[in-house]
């Protein structure tokens, strides 16, 4: 079975702008204009206070690993080729965690400090986070 294709991301209004932001070279993520705290994933409403106001700007790209696996059984055969892989939950620095890879082959433990890499696929571009210089 050689013709299966990466899941694709899901783009919606909502999240365009934070894909845009990729295809741009650094990533963007929505802040709040009422009570100025971060989110992601993108969404309508303010995960905090329900504020309507809401914008995309640049992150820090900085973060530390609150977790991590390395995925042996791929859980999509499109992932095969690319088994055994690391995934992360980075806390930001702005406040949102996020559930990415990693890139770069340092050794990698919780609580180190990362830093955004932006990669690529036959689907587009990915946010990762490899160990920070
Ligand atoms: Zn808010």
């Amino acid at each position: 079975v050689t013709d299966i294709k990466l899941p694709t991301k899901t783009i919606n209004p909502e999240s365009d702008s934070f894909w845009k932001s990729l295809e741009d070279e650094w990533p963007n993520m929505q802040q709040c204009q009422s009570c100025e705290k971060w989110q992601h994933y993108p969404r309508v409403i303010c995960s905090h206070c329900w504020s309507l106001n809401l914008i995309f700007r640049p992150i820090s790209g900085l973060g530390h690993v609150l977790s991590l696996t390395d995925v042996f059984k791929p859980g999509h055969p499109a992932f095969s080729s690319s088994t055994p892989y690391r995934l992360l939950i980075v806390q930001l620095l702005e406040g949102p965690k996020v559930l990415s890879r990693q890139s770069g082959e340092q050794p990698l433990a919780i609580e180190d400090q990362v830093e955004a890499e932006i990669t690529s696929n036959e689907n587009g571009y990915l946010l990762c986070f490899r160990k920070k210089q």
